[in-house]
């Protein structure tokens, strides 16, 4: 185990602190409860929950009650398109709470149903594998099984702690937003149970924003080989577009564009009377996006005779680490050397939920859900050495901020 820095400096005041420390009692905690936790995990993910199978969804949320009944008071929401989200209000030790943390998680991930068939749960090489693992059944249970340590060990929380785990996150949130928003809004701080980054777990105080912009040009069809100059191809003047957008992109500003899917035309020998470009956009800050915006919605054709449409725009605004976040940060630094662990900050270009309750200037705090890697691919898998002290740090955070 790591020893971090404010320890060595305890020894050196304080000589009396040479004598090796006994394990922090909620690290101790969550290093006997691991098996149960991994048995836990298992069941997760033998539960798959797509996006796109709301009926799925809502035998993961039913299942996830379950095992949370006896800690925390569930509210199960629903709506038209997805599965359900599910609020969780966990009973925990502490006389008169002031306040809210928010946990933030989801239910829903990008396996398609029956991906267990060739994805099943593994145990393997010191991780745990399956579909759903990192991204972010894992984070859930750790964050269920922090809450049963605050009980168990009888440690106060001054704060209402409440876990929303919502069904839409990987398809965009659509659903699940006002909730997120509403929630954070009582909350003094967010926990976001998504994965650290990289193999050593680092923390996100950033997160880009995302957003996404369709381009639509309309030109004329004609026969390529009768009457090719009285056509205005659509195919190529996209392509004109196509340039100019990737244009937009700004790597040393954090401002990204990408031409992802384009589609058009219908046979070689038709001149295109139509064309598209689906378009990802990122930005570092809030300020960038309506400039940015403003850029695609003064495309103007190249070849007159053809006429350009643009739809779009942002959908999750950045997180930027504010001093807010910076602050939250900090503490949970801190406190992760209680239990031994050096913990780093990232920035990334993928969004989460985080981003909308740090837009609301709410302290968020993501990426403290597992360790591991390959989110979204087939070796999505977590750290078994890693359970443990992640758990007990979303603890930590828990009573201490
Ligand atoms: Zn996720």
């Amino acid at each position: 185990m790591a020893i971090g820095p404010a320890s060595l400096l305890n020894r050196a005041r304080n000589p009396a602190s040479l004598i090796i420390q006994p394990m922090h009692p909620l690290l101790r905690y969550a290093t006997d409860k691991q098996e149960e936790s991994i048995n836990l995990l298992e069941e997760l993910i033998e539960c798959e929950s797509p996006s796109d199978s709301a009926a799925s969804v809502a035998r993961f949320v039913d299942l996830f009650i379950e095992k949370a009944r006896d800690i925390a008071a569930p509210k199960v929401i629903k709506n038209k398109t997805r599965g359900p989200h599910l609020r969780l209000e966990c009973k925990l030790p502490g006389r008169r709470k002031s306040g809210q943390i928010l946990g933030l998680g989801h239910s829903d991930t990008v396996w398609p149903l029956g991906t267990l068939a060739d994805m099943p749960f593994r145990r393997e090489q010191g991780r745990l594998w399956g579909p759903g693992a990192l991204d972010m059944k894992a984070g859930l249970v750790f964050f269920l099984t922090a809450c049963r340590a605050l009980r168990d060990l009888d440690i106060p929380v001054a704060r209402k702690v409440v876990l929303l785990i919502v069904s839409d996150e990987e398809v965009g949130s659509e659903t699940s937003r006002a909730l997120t928003e509403a929630e954070a809004q009582k909350s003094d701080a967010v926990l976001v149970l998504e994965p650290g980054t990289g193999l050593t777990g680092k923390v996100k105080t950033a997160r880009k924003g995302v957003g996404d912009y369709t381009i639509r040009v309309e030109g004329k069809a004609s026969h390529a080989g009768v009457d090719f100059q009285s056509g205005a191809s659509a195919i190529v003047e996209l392509a004109h577009q196509i340039q100019r957008i990737a244009s937009f992109t700004n790597l040393k500003r954090g401002i990204t564009v990408n031409p992802g899917v384009v589609s058009g035309g219908t046979r070689t020998n038709v001149v295109a009377a139509a064309a598209q470009v689906e378009v990802d956009i990122r930005v570092a800050k809030i300020a960038q996006a309506e400039p940015l915006h403003r850029k695609f919605h003064a495309l103007k054709p190249v070849d007159k005779r053809c006429h350009i449409t643009v739809e779009g725009g942002l959908n999750r605004p950045p997180m930027e680490r504010t001093p807010a976040i910076a602050a939250l940060f900090k503490k949970a630094r801190t406190l992760g050397r209680e239990l031994g662990v050096d913990l780093e900050e990232s920035s990334t270009g993928g969004g989460s939920d985080g981003n909308f309750t740090a837009a609301l200037g709410i302290p968020t705090l993501d990426g403290l859900g597992a360790v591991g890697e390959g989110a979204h691919a087939i070796h999505e898998s977590i750290l078994e050495s890693r359970i443990a002290d992640r758990t007990a740090l979303l603890a930590l955070l828990l009573s201490k901020v």
